[in-house]
């Protein structure tokens, strides 16, 4: 298409006034936003008001939950969340008191000692031992630690002596170690003198890399397939730390070791 001369002088200047008043408004917008992140550091100077509350006013609710509350930088209370302060996680509940003692969040149980703080690792409490794992979530299920495997039942307790599990009698020690597994009463498994409990059969796949371990040998994070196979001990062993949130989604490692791989035949 060809232009006669004014209409190309028609263009240029229109096209001039377009970069000015882009020019212009990018200014302006700049100029905005400075004024708009001053006046944000200026409300967020007063730092007092975040951080621990304690509120002499009790709320009636239950007796699990204290008078401490947190509040953000932001001014806004932590409710139904988890803060984490000093390396040490606290939940607060919908009315953003910190919550003590035994805590379903999630479908997940947790543990808050006295002070709030996020229970990890062995606990006894009653006469009953648990285990909370490093995320807090009591632990159910088998569980591998140190070279020795230990069974938690539904209510997260550590179970000792005779115990008939899925089918097959295990004895525990007083320290809740397994020492002894044999076939339960049928008698009929050709299994009597493997000591491992059902879950080290199954197998889960990890990367070259991650932390992750995956129940899915093709998930495309490994973008091909999967370097290594193993139990569920030999991927932690690896520095594998958790399920894969792609191929894994709602895996658990009691899952795992009470279903099995749908993949591994
Ligand atoms: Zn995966």
């Amino acid at each position: 298409m060809d232009y006669n001369k004014e209409e190309v002088t028609y263009i240029k200047s229109t096209l001039l006034l377009e970069r000015f008043t882009l020019k212009n408004i990018r200014k302006r917008l700049l100029s905005v936003t400075v004024t708009a992140l001053t006046a944000f550091s200026l409300m967020a100077a007063p730092v007092s008001a975040s951080g621990w509350h304690h509120n002499d006013s009790h709320h009636g609710s239950s007796a699990s939950s204290s008078t401490w509350s947190y509040h953000h930088e932001d001014g806004r209370k932590a409710c139904s969340e988890w803060v984490c302060d000093g390396n040490k996680w606290y939940w607060f509940d919908q009315n953003g008191c910190m919550c003590t003692g035994w805590q379903e969040i999630d479908s997940c149980w947790y543990y808050l000692n006295a002070s709030g703080e996020m229970a990890t690792g062995w606990k006894q409490i009653g006469n009953s031992w648990y285990y909370l794992q490093s995320s807090g979530k009591m632990k159910t299920g088998w569980l591998e630690l140190d070279g020795e495997w230990y069974y938690f039942d539904g209510s997260g307790k550590m179970v000792t002596g005779k115990q008939t599990i899925g089918g097959k009698t295990y004895t525990f020690d007083s320290s809740g170690a397994l020492t002894d597994s044999s076939s339960g009463s049928s008698g009929s498994s050709g299994n009597q003198t493997s000591t491992a409990p059902a879950g080290e059969k199954q197998v889960v796949f990890w990367g070259k890399t991650g932390t992750k371990y995956h129940i899915d040998p093709h998930c495309r994070s490994f973008k091909g397939t999967a370097a290594n196979s193993g139990t569920l001990s030999q991927a932690k062993a690896a520095g594998r730390e958790d399920w894969c949130g792609i191929c894994s989604k709602s895996w658990t490692d009691e899952k795992l070791l009470q279903q099995g791989n749908p993949n591994v035949k």
